[in-house]
């Protein structure tokens, strides 16, 4: 998540006493809050991202539930997968809840608290992973269990999932879960993280946005090359002033405006829920206008979040050249993250940065990636349909719009076989949280995680329930 810097900065300054280690093991009075605890407190920060833990600890609860359980061991032992299945009664395919149970790791220092403590202070839980994505998978897995615990009818069965290697590091993933268990993971359709429940200043959600599709991650290299000699003489034809020189175009290149259909929903969505001018700017940012596009568009584009939700972007993140101070390297390369938008063909966006470069000697090669773009999940599932009725009658008055996540999720296991798959961060959050996301003292409310339960249980009774 890209997040405001003056809010991270603002976040910095402020601390909070340190909380003692026998109030975070007091039990809270909210199941998923409770649940979320007990996930924190295992810590599966990726790298290593040592999954088993969670694996071992949802396995007993699951089983007393009444859910089928399997835990699928990976060649790397400290990392397993958990599956839980509540049967229902084979007329409808299955639906799946799935959860990464890794999650990225912290600069201690810079916490308050421990951030692997679980800790619960002025009605929120703390720790790493409270909203990417053990709240989550608290919410799933209690909203689960609920039908479970009420002996809710179910004419499908409701699969719930917490996989690992989801933050990078390691090759486990969904990718390699499909390839090796499919059978057990396919469905009609699966919920994921995704998109948001965004509470505006007055503390009321403003909207939900339900995430049909991810961005694809495309690793580009750009290699200059140049004569290896001495650095005492040095030549025109530099490998590093060259690769200078090309990065320096790139970043005075904006790439132009690509509108999805989803896109276009979620912008009206916030220009319905926001005041002018910026409701104004929301609206032309999507609209046929080009000229008042472009205005909006640099108003917008102010939001790194918004930016990045309505243009391919380039990101140069590594660099390499050089080896010894008294030598001229024979070449130099930098590592650029293209995240574009589904849709767009990867050949044309590199034709276009060679020519923004314009440099022939300069060559550029696209990376491997781990799945192929997969086109927008539709709107017209069951699925979808129960998300966006529960979401209404737990949030009245939100409004209920599509989304393109701007970053990645593992769905794409899913969405490349053709198997529709949305997002959703399961609870209310507000900027300060989202700034807290795989940042300093991660929280989640408890009376969001309480909402969102109740919103995801809705959801799987609709979806799942014997009518
Ligand atoms: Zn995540």
């Amino acid at each position: 998540m890209l997040l405001s810097r003056s809010i991270a900065l603002a976040l910095a300054v402020a601390s909070a006493a340190p909380v003692s280690v026998a109030a975070a093991q007091a039990a809270s009075s909210n199941p998923t809050a409770s649940l979320l605890a007990d996930l924190i407190r295992v810590n599966t920060s990726n790298p290593p991202g040592n999954t088993r833990g969670i694996a071992e600890l949802l396995a007993p609860r699951f089983k007393a539930a009444g859910f089928d359980v399997q835990i699928i061991p990976t060649p790397d032992t400290g990392k397993s997968i958990i599956i839980a299945r509540l049967k229902g009664d084979g007329s409808k395919r299955p639906v799946l809840i799935a959860a990464h149970a890794d999650v990225v790791g912290v600069e201690r220092e810079k916490w308050t608290l421990d951030p692997f403590a679980g800790i619960e202070k002025d009605g929120y839980v703390y720790g790493r992973g409270a909203i990417d994505f053990k709240g989550g998978m608290a919410v799933f897995a209690r909203a689960a269990m609920e039908l479970a615990e009420r002996k809710v009818p179910l004419a499908r069965d409701v699969i719930f999932l917490a996989e690992a290697d989801e933050e990078g590091g390691g090759g486990y993933g969904t990718a390699w879960l499909a390839k090796e268990h499919w059978p057990e993971i396919d469905a009609e359709f699966a919920l994921n993280e995704g998109g948001w429940i965004m509470k505006g200043n007055d503390g009321h959600v403003r909207y939900v946005s339900i995430s049909t599709a991810d961005k694809l991650t495309i690793p580009l290299t750009i290699t200059a090359h140049g004569t290896s000699t001495h650095s005492s003489m040095p030549r025109p034809d530099n490998a590093i002033f060259a690769l200078a020189r090309a990065l320096a175009k790139l970043s005075a290149y904006e790439t132009p405006l690509t509108i999805t259909p989803s896109t276009r929903d979620f912008f009206m969505a916030l220009s319905r829920t926001s005041t002018p001018p910026m409701s104004d700017y929301f609206r032309d940012v999507v609209g046929s206008d080009a000229a008042r596009a472009r205005r909006a568009d640099s108003v917008v584009s102010r939001d790194p979040l918004l930016h990045a939700l309505i243009r391919n972007t380039i990101a140069p993140v590594i660099i390499n050249g050089g080896f010894r101070a008294n030598v001229i390297p024979g070449s130099a390369e930098a590592m650029v993250n293209l995240r574009l938008i589904p849709g767009t063909d990867p050949a044309a966006i590199v034709r276009d940065i060679a020519r923004v470069i314009g440099d022939t000697t300069i060559h550029l090669s696209i990376g491997s990636r781990i799945y192929e773009a997969s086109p927008e999940s539709p709107r017209t599932t069951d699925l979808y349909k129960a998300l966006e009725r529960a979401a209404r009658a737990t949030f009245p008055g939100a409004e209920v719009t599509p989304y393109l996540f701007q970053a990645g999720t593992d769905a794409g296991a899913w969405r490349s076989k053709g198997v529709p798959v949305y997002g959703i961060y399961p609870y209310p959050i507000d900027a300060d949280d989202l700034t807290r996301m795989h940042g300093n003292d991660e929280r989640v409310s408890i009376t969001s995680l309480q909402e969102g339960t109740e919103m995801i249980y809705r959801t799987l009774v609709d979806v799942a329930g014997r009518k």
